[in-house]
């Protein structure tokens, strides 16, 4: 029997054509970045229709099906690497990055040894040792690169969970939960959801952990998580924060690290943005002490601006991180004297995410980063001051980091609808993206400063969108009772 072929194979020419094609496009959505709408143009029912096409039966020619593909997602696209998003704690998916995912994904490299494939092992070591470096954290700890810090903190709490029940004679990796003693899991009021997730894939289950108070920042009360562990003899994880994501603020871990090594516990950090203050010398003083933690989630397509998916589990223990995510098969030939990702990470195959860490963390330096976390947390700074300047406005919360907390002094009985609306008009403007967020069961407007190229043209850009929206918003009649000023402001006094 002869293998049937639809098509020839492509001739490098062909490859080479295709291949230009795509970087082509890609550099023109990024070079039309400044004025494409920053909200997708189609809905997402269009879209749906758009991509729902009937299996394709026959092989389709490349640079049609190219075409096809961008005709169909970028109607849908938002502008998430614009300098003027600020919705969600979203990096701008720095040039370097992406051209170095262009080459990854061109390489082909599955990544889970270095036998296989040294490159990408050795690139992801040196990333790494640079990564620990910059966040000035133990050089001894491993990392595991992976997806996101969703990611990040289930490999790190994997790893709490086999030392801490190592600690009471439990192989948890082997034996599992059936019959396993009890551990106690401490966790702050303010964390993050995707913590929680955590918790539940690794079978602890979202409800199981004891919430320890907050302060009006967000930030754990070192005193709280001390009283909760003088009242328990179990063991337990501790689960900390850097960057809360609404606040931006970051724990007391000065006072909770010894804490936490006098009871035993395993500290863990989710510092998906916020440990990065740790890499800027105007902010390292907010994360000071963070480096006696046992593990630490972090992302690189948040503020390191790496395209995504990009996080990184790093612990302590490395012995305890590679039995939490050891995988072995007959014809996985380890070399145990080689650094093998798999060991660090939940998955086997998976693509080199070294490079385009590699390749940023040099584009960048450690002047680049520092320059930028520098300014942005300046420029937040400088927005809360001129927004708390407007009449009804106000900044909600302690603007150390990149976040902002806006809230509007609007006396309706519907007041969540109010703020929506003000949200709106924003969006309607198109020229910034912001959205609502809830903190303190009070509806607000949540400003995140991340993407590498804001400078303080967008920034005053934002600050008359979100003045003017919400003057606007004083004649409508949800609140009536106002005396709404006249005009519009068009420029920001500097
Ligand atoms: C964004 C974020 C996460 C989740 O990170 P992903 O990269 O979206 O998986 C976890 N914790 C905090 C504090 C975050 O800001």
């Amino acid at each position: 029997m002869t293998a049937r072929s639809t098509t020839s194979r492509q001739s490098s020419d062909e490859i080479a054509a295709l291949f230009h094609d795509a970087a082509q496009r890609a550099a023109a959505f990024r070079s039309a970045l400044p004025s494409r709408s920053i909200r997708p143009t189609a809905s997402a029912d269009e879209i749906e229709h758009s991509f729902a096409l009937p299996t394709p039966e026959a092989p389709g020619a490349p640079s049609e099906i190219l075409n096809s593909l961008a005709e169909r997602a970028e109607p849908g696209l938002m502008a998430m690497p614009s300098p003027r998003f600020f919705g969600w704690v979203i990096g701008g998916s720095h040039p370097v990055g992406v051209a170095a995912d262009m080459m990854t994904s061109a390489w082909g490299q599955n990544s889970a040894m270095s036998y296989a494939t040294p490159a990408a092992a050795y690139a992801e070591k040196a990333a790494a040792a640079w990564l620990l470096d910059l966040l000035d954290l133990p050089r001894e700890a491993s990392v595991g690169f992976v997806t996101g810090a969703t990611m990040a903190n289930f490999v790190c709490l994997a790893a709490a969970r086999t030392r801490t029940y190592r600690k009471i004679g439990w192989n948890i990796d082997e034996q599992g939960f059936i019959g396993a003693p009890p551990i106690r899991i401490l966790i702050g009021e303010d964390a993050h959801a995707s913590v929680y997730a955590a918790l539940q894939y690794l079978g602890f289950g979202r409800g199981s952990a004891t919430r320890v108070a907050t302060d009006a920042q967000g930030r754990m009360i070192a005193t709280a998580l001390e009283a909760e562990l003088e009242a328990s003899d179990t063991p337990p994880i501790v689960i900390c924060q850097a960057g809360q994501i609404n606040t931006g603020a970051i724990d007391p871990f000065e006072e909770i690290v010894p804490i936490c090594r006098r009871f035993g516990a395993h500290l863990h950090v989710d510092g998906a943005f916020g440990l990065w203050a740790r890499a800027c010398k105007d902010r390292a003083h907010l994360a000071i002490g963070a480096e006696g933690a046992d593990s630490w989630a972090t992302d690189g397509h948040k503020w390191l601006q790496l395209p995504y998916e990009s996080g990184f589990a790093i612990v302590r223990d490395e012995a305890a991180h590679r039995a939490a995510m050891s995988i072995c098969a007959s014809y996985l030939i380890e070399e145990t004297n080689h650094y093998n990702p798999k060991d660090y990470v939940p998955e086997l195959s998976r693509r080199a995410r070294g490079f385009p860490a590699w390749a940023v963390i040099r584009a960048l330096g450690r002047q680049g980063i520092d320059e930028m976390i520098s300014r942005h947390c300046c420029l937040a700074r400088q927005l809360a001051n001129r927004l708390r300047r407007e009449p009804g406005l106000s900044v909600l919360n302690a603007v150390n980091l990149n976040q902002l907390i806006v809230d509007f002094d609007i006396d309706s009985p519907d007041r969540a609808r109010a703020v929506r609306e003000i949200v709106q008009t924003i969006h309607d403007g198109d020229q910034v993206f912001v959205e609502t967020a809830e903190w303190r069961r009070r509806l607000i407007l949540r400003v995140s400063i991340t993407s590498g190229e804001t400078r303080l043209e967008d920034i005053q850009l934002l600050e008359r969108e979100i003045v003017n929206a919400w003057r606007k918003s004083l004649h409508h009649p949800l609140q009536t009772s106002r005396q709404a000023p006249e005009s519009e402001i068009h420029h920001a006094t500097a």
